[in-house]
């Protein structure tokens, strides 16, 4: 692990200095961004995996190949919850593993040319 980002404030909180309305929560994309500002992550090449809507909808907030939906946690709650949209937008998965051999096997879609950054969709 090469970070660990989080979001001190909360709209409804009882901590004065912390009560606001910020670009860091979930689903707000801050935090993606700071993340990928200091380590140079190239997100229109990067996943997120959660169990609840607003991690979805970072993952498309922050310009993310792919947000996925893991079965654990609130994920069974979550995806009784979607909407026809987020359900063609939005893989289902049943665990991180799963995750993990999903967007292993996403990933082998894009096709990079030498020199290239930004990578095209290649199918296979
Ligand atoms: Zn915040």
């Amino acid at each position: 692990m090469d970070g660990f980002f989080y979001c001190p404030h909360y709209p409804r909180g009882k901590v004065k200095s912390f009560r606001r309305v910020c670009g860091c929560r979930k689903p707000q994309p801050g935090m993606v961004l700071q993340a990928a500002r200091r380590f140079g992550v190239d997100l229109s090449r990067s996943y997120a995996v959660g169990d609840k809507r607003d991690d979805l909808l970072l993952a498309e907030n922050a310009g993310l190949r792919r947000g996925l939906l893991a079965r654990t946690g609130n994920g069974k709650r979550t995806e009784k919850e979607m909407t026809a949209r987020e359900r063609r937008k939005f893989p289902v998965v049943s665990n991180l593993y799963q995750a993990a051999r999903w967007i292993l096997k996403d990933s082998k879609k894009i096709h990079f040319h030498h020199g290239d950054t930004e990578g095209t969709e290649k199918e296979f």
